[in-house]
């Protein structure tokens, strides 16, 4: 059996050649190998509408993951935090399939379901109202009718504002809440999730109504790339540089 590979936080950017080698080494290499692969958010560290693609640095990622699903291998990819805007053209000139914000999927044999991992931290509550305002369509098509030097500005503006406010945030609120994660397991019924957006990588056990359970946080890419393997023989993780 084919194994799956689950990966998120690339935060691919420009200034992070490292992280950006690694990705290129890894749809190359492993994901060739692969039944499937879920890239579960923030793929892209800014992505500001699908014109972004002008831009050569996106485009050799986009050319990256063509190659990838031109040779047959299906790709996934949820929205981050960084990258909700991603849309229709982006999946059309890369051949990925955009995935809703929770998504059950079968890999190695088990169903688990994947999720890029911010709507898990409700503790807190300012990002959860920002969510709610910017991921709706209404206000992406505002955010996306603005020219995109603008758009550029506003997304240089929110980071470092993300930044300042995410320093002063007490540890434990930019964590996941354990009651949304159980009433995460209760709605879709699977043994296992898969998530990222914390950088908090582990494999957490944990009982939700008597059923042990267990919670694999995804690792951000460094100047190495991280990524787990699920096949028949279980679960594990792995790492690729460029
Ligand atoms: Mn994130």
């Amino acid at each position: 059996m084919k194994p799956t590979l689950f990966l998120s936080d690339l935060h691919l950017a420009p200034e992070r050649p490292a992280a950006t080698a690694a990705f290129h080494a890894f749809t190359r290499g492993p994901a060739r190998a692969a039944a499937a692969v879920y890239i579960l958010g923030d793929l892209f560290d800014a992505w500001i509408g699908d014109d972004q693609l002008r831009e050569p640095f996106a485009a050799d990622i986009a050319a990256s993951l063509r190659a990838l699903t031109d040779a047959g291998v299906p790709v996934y990819v949820a929205r981050g935090n960084r990258d909700f805007l991603l849309g229709a053209a982006f999946a059309r000139a890369t051949g990925v399939t955009l995935i809703p914000d929770e998504l059950v999927v079968e890999a190695g044999g088990e169903k688990l379901v994947v999720l890029h991992g911010d709507l898990l931290c409700t503790g807190d509550a300012d990002y959860q109202r920002y969510r709610a305002q910017m991921h709706t369509p209404a206000a992406a098509r505002r955010l996306l009718a603005l020219p995109y030097p603008l758009r550029r500005g506003i997304a240089w503006y929110l980071r470092r504002r993300s930044r300042t406010e995410n320093a002063r945030k007490p540890e434990a609120i930019m964590d996941v809440d354990e009651g949304a994660v159980a009433a995460a397991f209760r709605r879709h019924g699977v043994p296992r999730m898969i998530h990222g957006h914390t950088h908090r990588p582990a494999r957490h056990a944990l009982d939700v109504d008597g059923t042990p359970r267990e919670r694999v946080v995804l690792a951000d890419w460094d100047d190495r790339g991280h990524y787990v393997e699920v096949s028949g023989a279980g679960l594990a993780v792995r790492d690729v540089t460029g």
